[in-house]
């Protein structure tokens, strides 16, 4: 356990972690106060040192051999996750593998992204220069992360800027934050200096401390648009990195392959329960093959096993507290009761929450218009690929989009008009390869992630410049 974590759990109290399927106690971390924040400051300034002074050989061996650990034991990590996070198995282990790929393109980014030769001669009145830039760490980052992915988005923070030579102060989710703990004490295995990487755990009140230090260089957030604003007010002159909320639309065209078209939309519509950034909130149909692909979405979506997701049979686990499945349920009665038709579900029992499908959802109602974060998919008609545009593109902030179709200028035109920082073409918004340049378009996104571009918000360039004088 990190030093820092370790001192200061034996002073002050605990924030207990359960499980959201049966709210049996899985854990239970130490409830770091703000007045705390100073003193992780003081461990991260020595970090940032010692980071710095690691070869960039040095760096990308601890991510490697990180990543190495993490794949040997798979199985400890699934659990982990399908315990604190609620998801099921097949999803807990798609994050543990999706976790031990972005150790690894961390350490080969580490090794690569050095640096660049500036062609300072290649302009009038610098003949006489030669010279480069390299990539420099910033110095302290605060990563804070949510609690859907409660491993793999902290290792898309962790990676890039230990290969970059910072050191990070890890606030995780207060709902799941074991697994970032065990990957810290992973990487600290592996041979990272203990002062690189502090684990703060603890709730909002830290979050908050910890960001409007001076010394902070960086703030590298993953969470919601609430909370994503409160930082940006406290934090005061610092770089972000903002990964906010999502309301991913998929469009559906009358000349796709419909099969597959719902095949994927289901998934994309209930993969974790729906709290995933880039599910699909919102299937637009063609009028053409809207009465079949309505009847198969809701036959598909019934025909899912909604239980404990340690069951390796579970296709949807349980919503992360009782209280996100009760506010999600209120979300629903209020479309509901603004004229929208439920298809199937929104039943609640404890945590768990029925996949739900609705159509005729009023565009004013918060369900169109704002992130649900839930197992709750709308379905709605249009007749043109411009509607259906204009209609996916109405919400103020994005991130994935999708659009299913055989009709190849049809697909060439979405990828252009679409408002998104990624459009999926046959494919669900739900798509997502961690190499890949990954944030929002509109309201709220700032910065991208995916290794190399984390790598790069996380390094700062410095020119060397040699006028030669002969
Ligand atoms: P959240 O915003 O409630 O919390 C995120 C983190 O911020 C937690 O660690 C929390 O303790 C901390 N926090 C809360 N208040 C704070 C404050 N005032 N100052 C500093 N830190 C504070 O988010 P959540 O409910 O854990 O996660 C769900 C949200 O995350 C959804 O909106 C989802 O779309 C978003 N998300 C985005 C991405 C992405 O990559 N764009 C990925 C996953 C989740």
């Amino acid at each position: 356990m990190n030093d820092f974590l370790l001192s200061a759990s034996q002073s002050i109290g605990f924030i207990s972690v359960s499980n959201p399927f049966d709210g049996v106690e899985v854990g239970a971390v130490a409830n770091i106060p703000p007045e705390d924040a100073q003193m992780i400051i003081q461990t991260a300034k020595e970090g940032a040192r010692v980071c710095r002074s690691l070869s960039r050989y040095e760096r990308a061996r601890v991510l490697e051999t990180c990543a190495l650990l993490v794949e040997r034991d798979k199985d400890t990590f699934t659990d982990l996750i399908v315990a604190e996070a609620g998801k099921t198995v097949k999803q807990a282990k798609k994050e543990v593998s999706r976790c031990v790929n972005t150790l690894k393109l961390s350490a080969d980014e580490a090794r690569r992204n050095g640096g660049e030769v500036i062609p300072f001669d290649a302009y009038a009145g610098s003949e006489n220069r030669q010279g480069w830039f390299t990539r420099e760490p910033l110095g302290i980052i605060v990563a804070i992360t949510p609690y859907n992915d409660p491993l793999n988005l902290v290792a898309h923070k962790l990676g890039p800027a230990i290969a970059g030579g910072n050191a990070v102060i890890l606030k995780p989710s207060d709902l799941t934050p074991l697994s970032a703990i065990k990957l810290v004490d992973y990487l600290m295995a592996a041979g990272m200096p203990s002062n690189v990487v502090s684990v703060a755990t603890g709730g909002a009140a830290l979050g908050e401390a910890l960001v409007s230090f001076r010394d902070v260089r960086m703030i590298s957030f993953t969470g919601g648009f609430a909370t994503g604003e409160k930082i940006a007010k406290s934090a005061g002159l610092k770089k972000f990195a903002m990964d906010l909320g999502g309301n991913a639309p998929v469009i559906v065209l009358g000349d796709c392959d419909i099969e597959d078209a719902v095949e994927s939309c289901l998934s994309g519509a209930f993969w974790a329960a729906g709290q995933n950034c880039i599910g699909t909130q919102r299937i637009l149909i063609q009028s053409s093959i809207y009465e079949e692909f309505k009847k198969r979405f809701v036959a598909g979506t019934k025909a899912l096993k909604v239980g404990n997701p340690a069951l390796l049979d579970t296709d949807v686990g349980p919503m992360i507290t009782v209280q996100s499945a009760a506010r999600t349920k209120e979300v629903v009665d209020a479309a509901i009761d603004q004229g929208a038709k439920l298809l199937c579900g929104n039943i609640q029992e404890g945590a768990l929450y029925t996949p739900t499908v609705l159509e005729d959802v009023n565009f004013e109602c918060s369900l169109w218009r704002q992130e649900v974060f839930s197992p709750v998919v709308v379905l709605q008609q249009i007749e043109t690929l411009d509607d259906a545009l204009s209609l996916a593109n109405s919400p103020e902030y994005s991130l994935h989009a999708g659009i299913f179709t055989n009709d190849l200028h049809a697909a060439l035109k979405a990828a252009d008009k679409l408002e998104a920082g990624g459009v999926m073409i046959n494919d669900s918004s739900d798509y997502r390869l961690d190499a890949m340049p990954f944030g929002g378009f509109k309201y709220g996104s700032l910065g991208r992630e995916g290794v190399r571009f984390a790598y790069e918000e996380m390094t700062q360039p410095k020119v060397v410049c040699i006028r030669k004088i002969n």
